[in-house]
Protein backbone atom coordinates (compact mmCIF):
# COMPACT_ATOMS: atom_id res chain seq x y z
CA UNK A 1 0.00 0.00 0.00
CA UNK A 2 1.19 3.39 -1.16
CA UNK A 3 2.07 5.68 1.85
CA UNK A 4 -0.89 8.25 0.89
CA UNK A 5 -3.24 5.84 0.80
CA UNK A 6 -3.01 4.73 4.00
CA UNK A 7 -1.45 8.35 6.11
CA UNK A 8 -3.71 10.98 7.80
CA UNK A 9 -0.75 12.59 9.49
CA UNK A 10 2.21 12.90 7.51
CA UNK A 11 5.29 11.75 9.99
CA UNK A 12 8.79 12.31 9.64
CA UNK A 13 11.35 10.04 10.39
CA UNK A 14 14.71 9.58 12.02
CA UNK A 15 16.89 6.84 11.67
CA UNK A 16 19.45 6.26 14.22
CA UNK A 17 22.49 3.87 13.20
CA UNK A 18 25.65 2.44 15.05
CA UNK A 19 28.84 2.27 13.36
CA UNK A 20 32.35 0.82 14.48
CA UNK A 21 31.48 -0.49 18.22
CA UNK A 22 28.37 -1.48 20.41
CA UNK A 23 28.20 0.59 23.39
CA UNK A 24 28.83 3.82 21.81
CA UNK A 25 25.60 4.92 23.90
CA UNK A 26 23.18 5.05 20.56
CA UNK A 27 19.73 4.54 22.88
CA UNK A 28 21.01 7.85 25.15
CA UNK A 29 21.89 9.54 21.71
CA UNK A 30 18.47 8.82 20.16
CA UNK A 31 16.77 10.12 23.35
CA UNK A 32 18.71 13.02 23.41
CA UNK A 33 17.88 13.69 19.92
CA UNK A 34 14.02 12.56 21.17
CA UNK A 35 14.34 15.43 24.15
CA UNK A 36 15.29 18.46 21.69
CA UNK A 37 12.19 17.44 19.39
CA UNK A 38 9.71 16.42 21.71
CA UNK A 39 8.59 20.36 22.97
CA UNK A 40 6.25 20.76 20.23
CA UNK A 41 6.17 17.43 18.31
CA UNK A 42 5.00 14.07 19.18
CA UNK A 43 7.82 12.01 19.17
CA UNK A 44 7.60 7.65 18.86
CA UNK A 45 10.74 6.00 19.69
CA UNK A 46 10.61 2.47 17.92
CA UNK A 47 13.40 0.11 18.81
CA UNK A 48 14.68 -1.97 16.47
CA UNK A 49 16.17 -5.92 18.08
CA UNK A 50 18.09 -8.24 15.48
CA UNK A 51 17.65 -11.23 17.91
CA UNK A 52 15.37 -13.93 17.76
CA UNK A 53 13.99 -13.28 21.25
CA UNK A 54 10.10 -12.18 21.12
CA UNK A 55 11.44 -9.60 23.80
CA UNK A 56 14.27 -9.63 26.35
CA UNK A 57 12.49 -10.69 29.07
CA UNK A 58 13.59 -14.51 28.92
CA UNK A 59 17.53 -12.92 28.81
CA UNK A 60 20.02 -12.64 31.27
CA UNK A 61 20.17 -9.06 32.59
CA UNK A 62 24.20 -9.78 32.84
CA UNK A 63 24.61 -9.84 28.83
CA UNK A 64 21.43 -7.79 28.11
CA UNK A 65 21.14 -5.48 30.61
CA UNK A 66 17.95 -4.67 32.39
CA UNK A 67 14.30 -5.21 31.39
CA UNK A 68 12.64 -2.48 31.14
CA UNK A 69 9.07 -3.39 31.92
CA UNK A 70 6.65 -0.96 30.43
CA UNK A 71 3.00 0.42 31.27
CA UNK A 72 0.92 -2.02 29.01
CA UNK A 73 3.11 -4.90 30.44
CA UNK A 74 6.15 -4.85 27.34
CA UNK A 75 8.89 -6.60 28.78
CA UNK A 76 11.73 -4.52 26.18
CA UNK A 77 15.26 -3.28 25.65
CA UNK A 78 16.50 -1.04 28.33
CA UNK A 79 16.70 1.84 26.02
CA UNK A 80 13.27 2.39 26.75
CA UNK A 81 14.18 3.69 30.05
CA UNK A 82 16.20 6.39 28.19
CA UNK A 83 13.38 7.04 26.46
CA UNK A 84 10.93 7.59 28.66
CA UNK A 85 13.44 9.57 31.19
CA UNK A 86 14.46 11.80 28.02
CA UNK A 87 11.09 11.89 25.90
CA UNK A 88 8.65 12.09 28.71
CA UNK A 89 6.47 9.29 26.74
CA UNK A 90 4.78 6.49 27.67
CA UNK A 91 5.87 3.82 25.81
CA UNK A 92 4.51 0.54 24.11
CA UNK A 93 5.36 -2.70 23.98
CA UNK A 94 4.60 -2.53 20.17
CA UNK A 95 7.60 -0.10 19.61
CA UNK A 96 10.28 -2.72 20.53
CA UNK A 97 10.49 -4.66 17.07
CA UNK A 98 12.49 -7.28 17.62
CA UNK A 99 13.51 -9.57 14.68
CA UNK A 100 11.53 -12.36 16.36
CA UNK A 101 8.01 -10.53 16.69
CA UNK A 102 8.68 -10.16 12.57
CA UNK A 103 9.64 -13.79 11.83
CA UNK A 104 6.58 -14.59 14.50
CA UNK A 105 4.39 -13.10 12.37
CA UNK A 106 5.59 -13.70 8.94
CA UNK A 107 5.34 -17.19 9.47
CA UNK A 108 2.04 -16.94 11.26
CA UNK A 109 0.40 -15.19 8.11
CA UNK A 110 2.12 -17.90 5.78
CA UNK A 111 0.00 -20.48 7.97
CA UNK A 112 -3.30 -18.44 7.53
CA UNK A 113 -2.77 -18.40 4.03
CA UNK A 114 -2.03 -14.88 3.87
CA UNK A 115 0.99 -15.51 1.24
CA UNK A 116 -0.81 -18.61 -0.82
CA UNK A 117 1.27 -19.30 -4.02
CA UNK A 118 4.13 -16.82 -3.18
CA UNK A 119 7.29 -18.22 -1.73
CA UNK A 120 7.80 -16.10 1.35
CA UNK A 121 11.42 -14.79 1.39
CA UNK A 122 13.91 -11.83 3.19
CA UNK A 123 13.05 -9.45 0.67
CA UNK A 124 10.29 -8.45 0.60
CA UNK A 125 7.90 -9.96 2.99
CA UNK A 126 10.71 -9.44 5.82
CA UNK A 127 11.11 -5.85 4.94
CA UNK A 128 7.13 -5.01 3.92
CA UNK A 129 6.50 -6.54 7.21
CA UNK A 130 8.87 -4.00 9.46
CA UNK A 131 7.91 -1.12 7.55
CA UNK A 132 3.87 -2.71 7.94
CA UNK A 133 4.78 -2.27 11.63
CA UNK A 134 6.58 0.78 11.80
CA UNK A 135 3.43 2.62 9.99
CA UNK A 136 1.21 0.80 12.15
CA UNK A 137 2.45 2.48 15.04
CA UNK A 138 2.99 5.79 13.18
CA UNK A 139 -0.50 5.69 12.41
CA UNK A 140 -2.08 4.40 16.25
CA UNK A 141 -0.01 7.28 17.46
CA UNK A 142 -0.31 9.84 15.37
CA UNK A 143 3.10 10.52 15.48
CA UNK A 144 5.18 14.18 14.14
CA UNK A 145 8.31 12.50 14.24
CA UNK A 146 9.23 8.48 14.15
CA UNK A 147 12.29 8.23 16.36
CA UNK A 148 13.92 4.48 14.69
CA UNK A 149 16.81 3.38 16.51
CA UNK A 150 18.64 0.07 14.68
CA UNK A 151 20.00 -1.89 17.16
CA UNK A 152 23.42 -3.43 16.88
CA UNK A 153 26.76 -1.83 14.34
CA UNK A 154 25.88 -1.43 10.99
CA UNK A 155 27.61 -4.17 9.36
CA UNK A 156 25.69 -7.15 11.98
CA UNK A 157 24.24 -9.75 10.47
CA UNK A 158 21.17 -9.38 12.45
CA UNK A 159 20.49 -5.63 11.71
CA UNK A 160 21.02 -6.40 7.77
CA UNK A 161 17.17 -6.39 7.26
CA UNK A 162 16.14 -3.54 9.12
CA UNK A 163 18.29 -1.49 7.18
CA UNK A 164 17.17 -2.60 3.90
CA UNK A 165 13.65 -1.75 5.63
CA UNK A 166 14.65 1.60 6.25
CA UNK A 167 16.57 2.03 2.25
CA UNK A 168 13.34 1.06 1.29
CA UNK A 169 10.99 3.46 3.73
CA UNK A 170 13.55 6.95 2.00
CA UNK A 171 12.15 5.84 -1.47
CA UNK A 172 8.59 5.27 -0.24
CA UNK A 173 8.69 8.78 2.16
CA UNK A 174 10.96 11.12 -0.09
CA UNK A 175 14.42 12.16 1.24
CA UNK A 176 12.87 15.05 2.80
CA UNK A 177 11.26 13.55 4.88
CA UNK A 178 13.55 11.24 6.49
CA UNK A 179 16.84 12.10 8.22
CA UNK A 180 19.83 9.39 8.82
CA UNK A 181 21.64 9.77 11.91
CA UNK A 182 24.76 7.93 12.10
CA UNK A 183 26.76 7.57 15.95
CA UNK A 184 30.31 6.58 15.38
CA UNK A 185 33.58 6.21 17.20
CA UNK A 186 36.41 8.98 17.09
CA UNK A 187 39.34 7.12 19.01
CA UNK A 188 42.58 9.13 20.31
CA UNK A 189 44.93 6.11 20.58
CA UNK A 190 47.41 6.39 22.77
CA UNK A 191 50.55 7.96 21.86
CA UNK A 192 48.71 9.72 18.67
CA UNK A 193 47.29 12.09 20.83
CA UNK A 194 44.87 13.11 18.00
CA UNK A 195 41.57 12.20 17.29
CA UNK A 196 41.18 10.10 14.21
CA UNK A 197 38.41 9.89 11.56
CA UNK A 198 39.33 6.44 10.17
CA UNK A 199 36.89 3.97 12.05
CA UNK A 200 34.29 6.50 11.06
CA UNK A 201 35.12 6.92 7.39
CA UNK A 202 35.16 2.78 7.12
CA UNK A 203 31.52 2.79 9.09
CA UNK A 204 29.86 5.59 6.75
CA UNK A 205 31.11 2.99 4.01
CA UNK A 206 29.39 0.21 5.30
CA UNK A 207 26.09 2.11 5.56
CA UNK A 208 26.62 3.21 2.15
CA UNK A 209 27.28 0.04 0.81
CA UNK A 210 24.00 -1.04 2.34
CA UNK A 211 22.73 2.41 -0.39
CA UNK A 212 21.66 4.90 2.90
CA UNK A 213 24.05 7.85 3.59
CA UNK A 214 23.93 10.04 6.94
CA UNK A 215 22.63 13.35 7.00
CA UNK A 216 24.04 13.29 10.59
CA UNK A 217 27.25 12.41 11.95
CA UNK A 218 27.67 11.78 15.63
CA UNK A 219 31.37 10.93 16.72
CA UNK A 220 32.26 9.97 20.39
CA UNK A 221 34.56 10.62 21.78
CA UNK A 222 36.52 11.37 25.24
CA UNK A 223 36.10 14.95 24.06
CA UNK A 224 34.51 17.31 21.92
CA UNK A 225 35.73 16.82 18.36
CA UNK A 226 38.26 19.77 17.35
CA UNK A 227 37.22 21.50 14.11
CA UNK A 228 39.63 20.05 12.28
CA UNK A 229 38.35 16.52 12.71
CA UNK A 230 34.94 17.54 11.87
CA UNK A 231 35.48 19.00 8.83
CA UNK A 232 37.72 15.71 7.48
CA UNK A 233 35.16 13.40 8.46
CA UNK A 234 32.26 15.93 6.48
CA UNK A 235 34.31 15.99 3.67
CA UNK A 236 35.58 12.10 3.83
CA UNK A 237 31.84 11.13 4.35
CA UNK A 238 30.46 13.30 2.23
CA UNK A 239 28.07 14.77 4.34
CA UNK A 240 27.61 18.74 4.71
CA UNK A 241 30.16 20.42 7.02
CA UNK A 242 28.34 21.21 10.11
CA UNK A 243 26.75 17.90 10.49
CA UNK A 244 29.42 16.45 12.19
CA UNK A 245 28.51 16.45 16.08
CA UNK A 246 30.52 15.69 19.07
CA UNK A 247 29.14 13.40 21.80
CA UNK A 248 32.07 13.69 24.31
CA UNK A 249 32.31 11.52 27.31
CA UNK A 250 29.78 12.83 29.91
CA UNK A 251 29.57 11.96 33.68
CA UNK A 252 26.27 12.92 33.38
CA UNK A 253 23.79 11.67 30.34
CA UNK A 254 21.47 14.12 30.87
CA UNK A 255 24.18 16.75 29.52
CA UNK A 256 23.46 15.22 26.33
CA UNK A 257 20.54 16.81 24.85
CA UNK A 258 22.08 20.38 26.03
CA UNK A 259 25.37 19.26 24.33
CA UNK A 260 23.27 18.44 20.84
CA UNK A 261 21.72 21.39 21.44
CA UNK A 262 25.02 23.27 21.10
CA UNK A 263 26.28 21.65 18.38
CA UNK A 264 23.25 22.74 16.37
CA UNK A 265 21.49 19.31 16.04
CA UNK A 266 17.68 21.14 15.93
CA UNK A 267 18.67 23.58 13.31
CA UNK A 268 20.09 20.77 11.19
CA UNK A 269 17.11 18.21 11.34
CA UNK A 270 15.42 21.34 11.21
CA UNK A 271 16.71 22.43 7.23
CA UNK A 272 16.38 18.35 6.81
CA UNK A 273 12.96 17.65 7.58
CA UNK A 274 11.17 21.36 7.52
CA UNK A 275 10.39 20.77 11.23
CA UNK A 276 10.27 23.58 13.54
CA UNK A 277 10.44 22.31 17.05
CA UNK A 278 12.81 24.52 18.89
CA UNK A 279 13.90 22.79 22.18
CA UNK A 280 12.33 24.12 25.66
CA UNK A 281 15.71 22.89 27.38
CA UNK A 282 15.90 25.54 30.59
CA UNK A 283 14.16 23.88 33.19
CA UNK A 284 16.34 20.88 32.15
CA UNK A 285 19.34 23.00 32.10
CA UNK A 286 18.47 23.46 36.23
CA UNK A 287 18.03 20.16 37.46
CA UNK A 288 21.18 18.93 35.35
CA UNK A 289 23.27 22.06 37.20
CA UNK A 290 21.83 20.95 40.10
CA UNK A 291 23.09 17.48 40.22
CA UNK A 292 26.52 18.56 39.48
CA UNK A 293 26.61 21.00 41.94
CA UNK A 294 29.71 20.19 44.22
CA UNK A 295 29.97 22.90 46.44
CA UNK A 296 28.83 22.38 50.41
CA UNK A 297 27.34 18.73 49.53
CA UNK A 298 27.86 16.15 51.63
CA UNK A 299 28.17 12.65 50.21
CA UNK A 300 25.99 9.77 51.39
CA UNK A 301 26.53 6.19 50.20
CA UNK A 302 23.76 3.96 48.79
CA UNK A 303 24.89 0.19 48.69
CA UNK A 304 22.86 -2.00 45.78
CA UNK A 305 23.11 -5.35 46.87
CA UNK A 306 22.64 -8.15 44.38
CA UNK A 307 24.12 -10.83 42.45
CA UNK A 308 24.59 -8.63 38.99
CA UNK A 309 26.66 -6.36 41.01
CA UNK A 310 29.54 -6.84 37.92
CA UNK A 311 26.77 -5.69 35.63
CA UNK A 312 25.55 -2.10 36.13
CA UNK A 313 23.64 -1.98 33.15
CA UNK A 314 21.32 -5.18 35.19
CA UNK A 315 20.71 -1.71 37.51
CA UNK A 316 20.15 0.98 35.17
CA UNK A 317 17.20 2.42 36.32
CA UNK A 318 17.96 2.43 39.46
CA UNK A 319 20.74 3.96 39.27
CA UNK A 320 18.86 6.48 37.24
CA UNK A 321 16.61 7.12 40.38
CA UNK A 322 19.43 7.80 42.41
CA UNK A 323 20.84 10.15 40.05
CA UNK A 324 17.73 12.30 40.06
CA UNK A 325 17.53 12.52 43.57
CA UNK A 326 21.11 14.64 43.08
CA UNK A 327 18.80 17.04 41.36
CA UNK A 328 16.33 17.54 44.57
CA UNK A 329 18.33 16.71 47.24
CA UNK A 330 21.36 18.60 48.23
CA UNK A 331 23.72 15.55 48.15
CA UNK A 332 26.03 13.78 46.24
CA UNK A 333 25.24 10.28 45.90
CA UNK A 334 27.71 7.28 45.94
CA UNK A 335 26.89 4.09 44.79
CA UNK A 336 28.35 1.31 46.67
CA UNK A 337 27.87 -2.68 45.35
CA UNK A 338 27.64 -5.28 47.47
CA UNK A 339 27.53 -8.79 47.08
CA UNK A 340 25.77 -10.92 48.37
CA UNK A 341 26.68 -14.26 47.39
CA UNK A 342 30.27 -13.18 49.26
CA UNK A 343 28.18 -12.60 52.42
CA UNK A 344 26.31 -15.83 52.15
CA UNK A 345 29.20 -17.88 51.58
CA UNK A 346 31.28 -16.31 54.57
CA UNK A 347 33.93 -14.71 52.15
CA UNK A 348 32.66 -11.43 53.81
CA UNK A 349 30.88 -10.43 57.22
CA UNK A 350 27.64 -8.28 56.81
CA UNK A 351 29.12 -5.41 59.15
CA UNK A 352 32.37 -5.11 56.81
CA UNK A 353 30.20 -4.54 53.87
CA UNK A 354 27.86 -2.31 55.27
CA UNK A 355 30.08 -0.26 57.69
CA UNK A 356 30.55 3.05 55.43
CA UNK A 357 26.90 2.52 53.87
CA UNK A 358 24.79 5.42 54.44
CA UNK A 359 21.39 3.13 52.58
CA UNK A 360 20.63 -0.06 50.95
CA UNK A 361 18.16 -1.16 48.18
CA UNK A 362 18.05 -4.59 47.87
CA UNK A 363 16.61 -4.95 44.20
CA UNK A 364 14.62 -7.08 42.39
CA UNK A 365 15.67 -10.64 41.32
CA UNK A 366 15.10 -14.68 40.30
CA UNK A 367 16.47 -17.84 41.69
CA UNK A 368 17.43 -18.80 45.20
CA UNK A 369 21.84 -17.76 44.59
CA UNK A 370 22.96 -15.38 46.97
CA UNK A 371 19.66 -14.41 49.04
CA UNK A 372 20.43 -15.55 52.42
CA UNK A 373 23.04 -13.29 52.13
CA UNK A 374 20.21 -10.56 50.82
CA UNK A 375 18.39 -11.70 53.88
CA UNK A 376 21.45 -11.22 56.55
CA UNK A 377 21.71 -7.51 54.81
CA UNK A 378 18.41 -7.36 55.51
CA UNK A 379 18.38 -8.25 59.16
CA UNK A 380 21.22 -5.75 59.54
CA UNK A 381 19.78 -2.61 58.41
CA UNK A 382 15.89 -3.47 60.42
CA UNK A 383 18.56 -3.93 63.23
CA UNK A 384 20.67 -0.94 62.95
CA UNK A 385 18.04 1.64 61.58
CA UNK A 386 20.24 1.99 58.51
CA UNK A 387 17.41 3.41 55.47
CA UNK A 388 16.54 0.35 53.59
CA UNK A 389 14.43 -0.05 50.12
CA UNK A 390 13.32 -3.39 49.34
CA UNK A 391 12.36 -3.76 45.43
CA UNK A 392 10.09 -6.72 44.44
CA UNK A 393 12.28 -9.41 45.61
CA UNK A 394 13.63 -7.32 48.15
CA UNK A 395 10.86 -6.23 49.87
CA UNK A 396 9.68 -10.28 49.39
CA UNK A 397 13.08 -10.84 51.03
CA UNK A 398 12.46 -8.64 53.81
CA UNK A 399 9.23 -10.12 54.76
CA UNK A 400 11.01 -13.65 54.79
CA UNK A 401 13.56 -11.57 57.15
CA UNK A 402 11.35 -10.19 59.75
CA UNK A 403 8.79 -13.43 60.00
CA UNK A 404 11.94 -15.59 60.72
CA UNK A 405 13.16 -13.07 63.19
CA UNK A 406 10.72 -11.48 64.57
CA UNK A 407 7.70 -13.73 64.11
CA UNK A 408 9.88 -16.35 65.21
CA UNK A 409 9.19 -18.16 62.18
CA UNK A 410 12.13 -19.76 61.42
CA UNK A 411 11.92 -21.67 58.31
CA UNK A 412 10.14 -18.68 56.52
CA UNK A 413 10.60 -18.93 52.93
CA UNK A 414 9.58 -18.25 49.54
CA UNK A 415 7.45 -20.80 47.04
CA UNK A 416 10.39 -19.47 44.60
CA UNK A 417 12.98 -21.51 46.90
CA UNK A 418 10.90 -24.66 46.16
CA UNK A 419 10.23 -23.54 42.60
CA UNK A 420 14.51 -23.95 42.34
CA UNK A 421 14.42 -27.72 43.37
CA UNK A 422 15.12 -27.14 47.01
CA UNK A 423 12.93 -28.62 49.92
CA UNK A 424 12.10 -25.47 52.22
CA UNK A 425 9.25 -26.50 54.50
CA UNK A 426 5.88 -25.57 55.04
CA UNK A 427 6.08 -21.61 56.09
CA UNK A 428 5.80 -20.23 52.59
CA UNK A 429 5.24 -16.72 53.99
CA UNK A 430 5.93 -15.43 49.81
CA UNK A 431 3.94 -18.21 47.86
CA UNK A 432 2.31 -17.92 43.99
CA UNK A 433 0.07 -15.37 43.00
CA UNK A 434 -3.17 -17.68 42.77
CA UNK A 435 -2.96 -16.98 38.99
CA UNK A 436 0.71 -18.24 38.44
CA UNK A 437 0.42 -21.90 40.18
CA UNK A 438 -0.70 -23.47 36.91
CA UNK A 439 1.85 -20.83 34.51
CA UNK A 440 4.50 -23.08 32.69
CA UNK A 441 5.49 -21.13 29.53
CA UNK A 442 8.04 -18.67 30.56
CA UNK A 443 7.92 -15.50 28.39
CA UNK A 444 5.48 -12.84 29.21
CA UNK A 445 3.65 -14.69 31.59
CA UNK A 446 4.69 -13.08 34.99
CA UNK A 447 2.07 -10.07 36.86
CA UNK A 448 3.34 -7.48 34.33
CA UNK A 449 2.96 -3.78 33.98
CA UNK A 450 1.12 -1.45 35.32
CA UNK A 451 -1.65 -1.90 38.39
CA UNK A 452 -3.08 0.69 40.71
CA UNK A 453 -2.10 0.57 44.22
CA UNK A 454 -4.23 1.97 47.45
CA UNK A 455 -2.52 2.86 50.05
CA UNK A 456 -3.48 3.28 53.51
CA UNK A 457 -4.16 6.39 55.45
CA UNK A 458 -1.93 8.14 57.52
CA UNK A 459 1.18 5.19 56.19
CA UNK A 460 4.28 6.70 55.60
CA UNK A 461 3.42 5.35 52.08
CA UNK A 462 0.88 8.10 51.99
CA UNK A 463 3.12 10.81 53.66
CA UNK A 464 5.76 10.15 50.97
CA UNK A 465 3.40 9.91 47.78
CA UNK A 466 0.64 12.49 49.25
CA UNK A 467 -1.88 10.22 47.62
CA UNK A 468 -3.89 7.29 48.29
CA UNK A 469 -3.65 5.96 45.14
CA UNK A 470 -0.85 5.65 42.27
CA UNK A 471 0.18 3.15 39.51
CA UNK A 472 3.03 1.31 39.55
CA UNK A 473 4.64 -1.18 37.44
CA UNK A 474 5.28 -4.48 38.46
CA UNK A 475 7.34 -7.98 37.22
CA UNK A 476 6.54 -10.89 39.77
CA UNK A 477 5.50 -14.28 39.98
CA UNK A 478 5.12 -14.31 43.71
CA UNK A 479 3.35 -12.10 46.47
CA UNK A 480 3.55 -12.12 49.82
CA UNK A 481 1.38 -14.73 51.48
CA UNK A 482 -2.05 -13.35 52.48
CA UNK A 483 -2.48 -15.75 55.41
CA UNK A 484 0.59 -14.72 57.10
CA UNK A 485 -0.11 -10.81 57.05
CA UNK A 486 -2.04 -10.79 60.24
CA UNK A 487 1.14 -12.62 61.96
CA UNK A 488 3.56 -10.13 60.35
CA UNK A 489 1.45 -6.47 61.21
CA UNK A 490 0.99 -7.88 64.76
CA UNK A 491 4.25 -8.11 65.21
CA UNK A 492 4.82 -4.10 63.88
CA UNK A 493 5.48 -4.69 60.15
CA UNK A 494 2.70 -2.52 57.80
CA UNK A 495 1.54 -3.06 54.28
CA UNK A 496 0.49 0.26 53.29
CA UNK A 497 -0.45 -0.59 49.63
CA UNK A 498 -2.37 -2.92 48.32
CA UNK A 499 -4.28 -4.13 44.73
CA UNK A 500 -7.61 -2.45 44.97
CA UNK A 501 -10.13 -5.60 44.54
CA UNK A 502 -7.49 -8.01 46.18
CA UNK A 503 -5.04 -8.54 48.55
CA UNK A 504 -1.58 -8.33 46.72
CA UNK A 505 -0.08 -6.75 49.20
CA UNK A 506 1.61 -4.04 47.50
CA UNK A 507 3.78 -1.56 49.86
CA UNK A 508 5.44 -2.62 53.48
CA UNK A 509 6.32 -0.25 55.81
CA UNK A 510 8.26 -0.71 59.56
CA UNK A 511 6.65 2.21 61.55
CA UNK A 512 9.35 1.95 64.34
CA UNK A 513 12.32 2.21 62.01
CA UNK A 514 13.77 5.35 60.04
CA UNK A 515 12.95 4.18 56.72
CA UNK A 516 11.88 0.23 56.12
CA UNK A 517 10.24 0.02 53.27
CA UNK A 518 9.35 -2.77 50.37
CA UNK A 519 7.63 -2.25 47.32
CA UNK A 520 6.22 -5.17 45.25
CA UNK A 521 6.53 -2.87 42.14
CA UNK A 522 9.32 -1.34 40.71
CA UNK A 523 9.66 2.19 41.52
CA UNK A 524 12.73 2.98 39.47
CA UNK A 525 10.94 2.89 36.62
CA UNK A 526 9.17 5.54 36.79
CA UNK A 527 11.63 7.83 38.28
CA UNK A 528 12.08 10.99 36.71
CA UNK A 529 15.07 13.52 36.62
CA UNK A 530 11.93 16.40 36.61
CA UNK A 531 10.67 14.40 39.43
CA UNK A 532 12.15 11.29 41.14
CA UNK A 533 9.85 8.77 42.31
CA UNK A 534 9.18 9.21 46.20
CA UNK A 535 10.80 6.32 47.68
CA UNK A 536 13.97 6.94 46.42
CA UNK A 537 13.66 10.62 47.22
CA UNK A 538 12.39 9.75 50.78
CA UNK A 539 15.66 6.87 51.10
CA UNK A 540 18.01 9.70 49.86
CA UNK A 541 16.97 12.54 52.73
CA UNK A 542 16.86 9.97 55.20
CA UNK A 543 19.83 8.99 54.65
CA UNK A 544 21.31 12.31 54.13
CA UNK A 545 19.79 13.44 57.69
CA UNK A 546 21.06 10.35 59.45
CA UNK A 547 24.48 10.96 57.75
CA UNK A 548 24.23 14.55 58.69
CA UNK A 549 23.53 13.98 62.34
CA UNK A 550 26.77 11.19 62.65
CA UNK A 551 29.12 13.40 60.81
N1 LIG B 1 11.35 -13.40 41.84
C1 LIG B 1 10.30 -12.64 42.44
C2 LIG B 1 8.95 -12.92 41.83
O1 LIG B 1 8.86 -13.41 40.74
C3 LIG B 1 10.60 -11.18 42.36
C4 LIG B 1 10.67 -10.67 40.96
C5 LIG B 1 11.36 -9.35 40.86
O2 LIG B 1 12.10 -8.97 41.76
N2 LIG B 1 11.14 -8.64 39.78
O3 LIG B 1 7.95 -12.60 42.44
Amino acid sequence: MSRKAREKKEPKFIVVTGGVLSGLGKGIASASIGRLLSSRLKVVPVKCDGYLNTDPGTMNPIEHGEVFVLDDGGECDMDFGHYERFIGVTCKSNWNLTMGKIYKRILDRERTGDFLGQTVQLIPHVTDQIKEEIWKIAEEEEADIMLIEIGGTVGDMENELFLESMRQLRHEVGNENIAFVHLSYVPIPYGVNEQKSKPTQQSVKNLNERGLHPDIIIGRCPVRLVEKIKEKIAHFCNVAPGSVISAPDVHNVYELPLIFDEEGVPDILHKKLNIYSPPNLSEWRKLVARMEEKENRKRVTVAICGKYTDLHDSYASILEALNHCKAHVNVDIQTDWVETTEIENGKRKVEDSLKDVDAIIVPGGFGTRGIEGKIEVIRYCRENNIPFLGICYGMQLAVIEFARNVCGIADAHSAEIEADGKCAGPNQVVCYLPDQIKVTKKGGTMRLGGHDVTIKEGTRAHEYYGALKIRRRFRHRYEINPDYVPCLEEKGLLFSGYAPNSNIMQIMELPSHPFFMGSQFHPELQSRLEKPEALFLQLVKTAHEKSQRNK
